[in-house]
């Protein structure tokens, strides 16, 4: 490899909304070499109707080992309680210490408007960490950055105040099976708790060749939507050919706090994809940050 592996930083709020969101990219990444290292920036204690915490949250430990291992990525398991994160400013120091720790070159997480608090709340700590990363005196313990690294949300379909845009776009059809093997690693989430909490837990099948290929279908049929409610962007990165062709994506939205993802970071943070649509790519600078500090940055 010409260039040292990336290392990418994809914070959750539960023990599996990284993989959900991400797991086909980040398959693309382990695949070329880099590092990939998935967080939960709480334990999944409250993800179960029949499982107290404690062995919930062992379970649910051992569930997200298992499917990092999948793609060769590790995931760590936070000790925020499910259900019940906040942005008190001792959570905006561990994430602060977690990044620069991380040193990464990219980082993924929720935006925060979405219908879970604590995916909210995940989205703000890192907005609220990422201009600190900079700042020496703060949490002076962990060397700190000499820049933010550019920072991607997941995709969503809340739309208030602000719909979702999609800058990076990534075919996933050839991965997709690795992220149901991955999500299939979810047992207590997939086949358990969100059937029950949905109402329809008699609709899990028995037996784990029948449960898997149920849990693909039920993948298949989230993801679809987004390639034509994108379409336009897929075939900006893919060309006219692919891009009429491609199924299954995953799309991320340039954070306006991190590095803006103009055509070099671009090219360097996504290897996989085409070189060509990589360079002819929009700049998206989508960010107050471009102007001189002490103007708009005080
Ligand atoms: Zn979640």
């Amino acid at each position: 490899m010409a260039n040292p592996p990336l290392s990418i930083l994809i914070i959750g709020a539960h023990p599996d909304d990284a993989d959900i969101k991400a797991g086909g990219t980040a398959a693309h990444w382990c695949a070329g070499g880099h590092k990939v290292r998935l967080v939960s920036l709480t334990d999944g204690r409250a993800g179960h109707h029949a499982m107290p915490g404690p062995a919930l949250v062992k379970r649910r430990r051992a569930e997200a080992t298992a499917a990092a291992a999948v793609i060769g990525a590790t995931y760590d398991i936070l000790a925020h309680h499910d259900g019940e994160l906040d942005d008190r400013l001792e959570n905006r120091r561990e994430v602060i210490r977690l990044i620069r720790s991380a040193r990464p070159d990219l980082i993924i997480t929720h935006r925060s408007n979405d219908y879970h608090p604590d995916h909210r709340f995940t989205g703000l700590l890192v907005q609220d960490a990422s201009y600190l990363l900079t700042v020496p005196s703060i949490c002076p313990e962990v060397p700190h950055l000499a820049a933010c690294p550019v920072i991607l949300h997941f995709s969503d379909a809340f739309t208030r105040p602000c719909r979702f845009e999609p800058d990076v776009v990534v075919d996933i059809d050839d991965v997709f099976d690795r992220v149901v093997d991955m999500l299939h690693r979810h047992e207590s989430q997939f086949y358990e708790w969100l059937p029950y909490n949905a109402g329809h837990p008699e609709q899990v099948p028995q037996g784990d060749v029948a449960r898997r290929a149920w849990l693909a279908g039920r993948i298949r049929e989230r993801i679809e939507p987004l390639a034509d409610r994108y379409r336009d962007a897929v075939v900006q990165t893919y060309g006219e050919d692919r891009g009429a062709k491609v199924r299954l994506i995953e799309a991320f939205e340039v954070s306006e706090y991190g590095a803006p993802l103009d055509a070099a970071a671009r090219a360097r943070l996504f290897p996989f994809l085409p070189h060509d649509a990589r360079a002819d790519s929009t700049v998206v600078t989508r960010k107050w940050a471009d102007e001189p500090a002490g103007v708009d940055r005080p």
